[in-house]
């Protein structure tokens, strides 16, 4: 079964399992109108082309050019369509906790509310040892 996108002669979208490429397009679960596959984006079992995660969004003033308009209008529709895309497959949504601190020493690994901010800061200033530190804590 391949999970497809559909949009129904009204402009209903939904999403609809089907066997094969070849089998007709389900009917519209809202309207009933007939409906065709749009381009797919994303199917079970495939390559699924995610997009952008939100760990590649910008989360800086500098990162978004400066507030360039056509660059913050461009990470807007990215961010959008991520979501849409978390709605119906929360499992890609990975960590979704406030971001204390990004920069500096959080720089490489973002400081989560929630975290150990000890344990966080020493990570963060030693990262060759992190794991290491990781072991023995475990033990
Ligand atoms: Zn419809």
């Amino acid at each position: 079964m391949i999970l497809y996108d559909f949009v129904c002669t009204d402009g209903h979208d939904f999403e609809a399992l089907i066997a094969s490429m070849s089998d007709d397009a389900p009917s519209c679960p809202v309207c009933q109108a007939p409906s065709r596959r749009r381009l797919a984006r994303l199917n079970i079992g495939g390559r699924a082309d995610t997009g952008v995660s939100r760990d590649q969004m910008p989360r800086s003033w500098t990162q978004t050019g400066a507030g360039d308009r056509e660059t913050i209008r461009h990470w807007h529709e990215v961010a959008a369509k991520r979501e849409k895309l978390e709605e119906r497959h929360p499992e890609l949504a990975g960590d979704r906790r406030p971001i204390l601190a990004h920069e500096g020493i959080f720089a490489r690994k973002p400081l989560r509310a929630g975290d150990d901010i000890a344990a966080a800061v020493r990570d963060a200033s030693s990262p060759t040892q992190s794991d290491t530190h990781k072991d023995k804590q475990q033990q």
